[in-house]
């Protein structure tokens, strides 16, 4: 009888741990991706989340139809259509890697009692996470709440892991059964087509993923722990959406890295490395907090925070913010770079955020449910544990009076004016004196400021010092 593969979040062939189980089963071989948006708790992937999906999946179809092997596609609550295509294909065994939100876990969960019930094998394997949730854990048995401690805690024990080939021997097909067509899930955007950014800037799939990373240890990792914070900079790996839809592990990733620097010149330095392991370890952290708070999304890690006196969001300033117009050239920038590519630089995320929540007062949960629809990394761990630490009201946050001045940010990480420029063609002609000055360039085409950055800010440290203060 077959085995069946579930492909989820985990599109690729190499270090695909549930794929070589599958295979070294030797049974036939069966292999699935189920779209769900039905299930209650899983959230509906964003507008450059879909678009991202459909070409990764046209891609894994590609790279198994060279083995002589078909994706099947179904849509629908992935608890019932994955019973029923195991009843179908008369499947012996089912293999998935495992997933960390709640919802996935309960249908994986309940799943697995469904299969033992009718004695087929369900396997879950660790493919996704480097140090899974429930195993880093305090001395008092405890889960973590401040990365540092985390961190080190994952480190102590033994190394990740080395990542599986990709397989070489494939045994044959299971019998066909019938697969949606991908175009009939409308994944793309038609009317109006907003995706030629993302297509000039993206390359999904496993190869794309691993190429990115070839050219990341060739240019980036070596600038990577003296300019990560420079967004003209390319010295960040930009893998994060090959990351999210799994096209490459963080066990591909943290041996890679190791391995260059033992890799003849020029040989990164050490901190680079270190660095760039500790930030993977920010998308542990995350997944470790998703895993204990699954509805981190829309609650707040701080309870405290409940009480908070967000504004009612002025349509006008929200859509500014959006749409990169706010008069602030970082901000905007990195709204437009979002906008453009699906994608922001992690220091300009800090500021956007930053912005939005203490300069404008607005909910973070307005502003991460924006990124989830426009991040092509939107990521169900790393968008609500980012929001809630520049909020102030997430795990090991940034304190509430840390509020980021858009102007000194702007001179500091990009002194250039380089980043403003390359989004912001009303200030292509300005310099980097004038991009960043006092008074941002209110001229030709480019908006004045919305808002006076000291009266907001002023009042932004009485609303935090009134929740601090219970009032
Ligand atoms: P690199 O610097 O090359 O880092 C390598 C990988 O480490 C990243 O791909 C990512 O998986 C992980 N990583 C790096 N920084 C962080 C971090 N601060 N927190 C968690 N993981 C990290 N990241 C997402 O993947 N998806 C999101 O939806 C997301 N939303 C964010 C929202 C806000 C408000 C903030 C402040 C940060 C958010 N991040 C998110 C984290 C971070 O900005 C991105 O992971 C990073 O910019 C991706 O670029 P890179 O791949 O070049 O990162």
């Amino acid at each position: 009888t077959p085995a069946l593969v579930w492909f989820r979040d985990d599109l690729r062939l190499a270090d695909n741990p549930a794929l070589t189980a599958a295979i070294e089963s030797g049974r036939p071989l069966a292999l699935v991706y189920c779209l769900d948006e039905e299930t209650e708790g899983i959230r509906p992937l964003g507008g450059a989340a879909r678009w991202w999906l459909h070409h990764s999946l046209e891609r894994l179809s590609e790279d198994l139809a060279a083995k002589g092997h078909r994706l099947i596609l179904r849509r629908g609550k992935a608890a019932a259509t994955i019973e029923r295509l195991v009843d179908e294909l008369g499947a012996g065994a089912v293999f998935w890697n495992r997933r960390y939100g709640g919802a996935e876990r309960a249908v994986d969960a309940a799943l697995k009692a469904r299969f033992k019930e009718k004695t087929v094998a369900a396997e879950s394997r660790q493919a996704n996470l480097l140090f899974e949730p429930w195993t880093v854990q305090t001395k008092e048995g405890q889960s973590f709440r401040v990365y540092s401690p985390f961190w080190r805690a994952c480190l102590s024990g033994s190394p990740p892991r080395q990542p599986l080939p990709a397989p070489e021997t494939w045994p044959k097909a299971a019998d066909e059964v019938a697969s949606d067509d991908l175009d009939d899930w409308k994944l793309l955007p038609r009317h109006p087509d907003w995706s030629g950014g993302l297509r000039a800037a993206w390359t999904p799939g496993e190869a794309g993923a691993l190429q990115r990373l070839d050219d990341f240890l060739e240019n980036g990792l070596r600038l990577y722990a003296a300019h990560r914070d420079e967004p003209a900079i390319d010295a960040t790996s930009r893998l994060s959406p090959h990351l999210r839809f799994g096209e490459i592990s963080p066990f591909q990733l943290w041996h890679a890295v190791e391995a260059a620097s033992h890799a003849a010149s020029p040989t990164p330095p050490r901190r680079s490395i270190d660095k760039f392991l500790s930030e993977l370890g920010w998308r542990e952290f995350s997944w470790h907090l998703l895993f204990h708070q699954a509805d981190l999304a829309t609650r707040n890690f701080q309870p405290r925070f409940d009480a908070f006196g967000w504004q009612q969001p002025v349509a006008a300033q929200l859509k500014a913010w959006q749409q990169g117009s706010t008069g602030f050239p970082i901000v905007d920038a990195g709204m437009r770079q979002l906008w453009q590519t699906g994608w922001m630089h992690n220091r300009v995320r800090m500021i956007t955020a930053s912005f939005l929540i203490k300069n404008l007062l607005i909910d973070w949960r307005i502003g991460e449910a924006w990124f989830w629809d426009t991040l092509v990394d939107a990521d169900a761990a790393n968008n609500p544990a980012g929001w809630q630490w520049v909020a102030g009201s997430g795990a090991d946050a940034a304190p509430y009076f840390r509020i980021f001045n858009p102007i000194r940010q702007g001179e500091t990480y990009d002194s250039k004016g380089d980043y403003v420029r390359a989004f912001v063609p009303e200030l292509a002609n300005r310099s980097a004196a004038e991009i960043h000055g006092k008074t941002p360039s209110a001229a030709g085409d480019y908006p004045a400021p919305i808002v006076d950055l000291d009266a907001s800010r002023k009042r932004a440290l009485a609303a935090f010092a009134a929740l601090k203060n219970g009032d």
